[in-house]
């Protein structure tokens, strides 16, 4: 079973395949997360697509599609949180059949708000909101200790330029899967708990 979550930037993918990989065991894959490491790492692949990733503008399909394609092969139950973004994707991975594809829906000006106040853990990358998803202790990851910071593609300007490509890249993508009728919209715009609810009752 394959199940893609997409929707905006900061419309918090993360968090419902997060929360949905600890209640179902699903193998959870974000094509951000692993580019991200690869950079912090400085692998070959990391030199190349640092540039990207710090504009906020998107990998090339090529590497993208690569590298989903060899870290879930073999695994029964996946989530793509972000993946696929263009319609190039999508057609590149056509032959694995998505189940289900949850667009979170979250209008432009909340999400702008909630980039503000939004940290990941250092380590892994964990998410939190200052206001919503606090963690325990102040400053830190619940979950592996690491300190809490402000990924440096959610500043402003870079945030600005993510929803411009997000508009021509990946709304043609909603569209597409809509035309093969697995796309099923939840409505973002709430607390993470009732996002979480929905998307539960979208899988069962
Ligand atoms: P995310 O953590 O999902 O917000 O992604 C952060 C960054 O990683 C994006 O701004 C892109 O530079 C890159 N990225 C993540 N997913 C993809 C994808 N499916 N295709 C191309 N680039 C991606």
């Amino acid at each position: 079973m394959i199940i893609s979550i997409l929707g905006p930037p900061g419309s918090g993918k993360g968090t419902v395949a997060e929360q949905l990989c600890q209640e179902y065991s699903f193998f959870s894959l974000s094509p951000g997360r692993l580019l991200r490491e690869e950079v912090k790492q400085g692998t070959t692949l990391g030199k190349n697509i640092k540039k990207y990733i710090e504009s906020g503008d998107l990998v090339p399909d090529q590497f993208v599609v690569e590298l989903v394609r060899l870290t879930i092969k073999g695994k029964k139950k996946v989530i793509l949180d972000g993946f696929p973004r263009t319609v190039g994707q999508a057609k590149a991975i056509e032959d694995l059949k998505l189940n289900q594809v949850i667009y979170l829906d979250v209008p432009e000006n909340i999400v702008i708000e909630r980039f503000a106040e939004r940290r990941v853990c250092k380590e892994q990358g964990h998410g939190y909101h200052l206001k919503y998803l606090p963690p325990k202790k102040k400053g830190i990851c619940d979950k592996d200790g690491s300190k809490l910071i402000q990924r440096k593609d959610d500043k402003p300007e870079i945030v600005k330029e993510r929803f411009k490509i997000f508009h021509a890249e990946s709304e043609p993508v909603i569209k597409y899967y809509k035309k093969k009728k697995i796309l099923c919209i939840v409505d973002g715009n709430k607390n993470p708990e009732e996002v979480y609810q929905e998307a539960k009752k979208i899988l069962k």
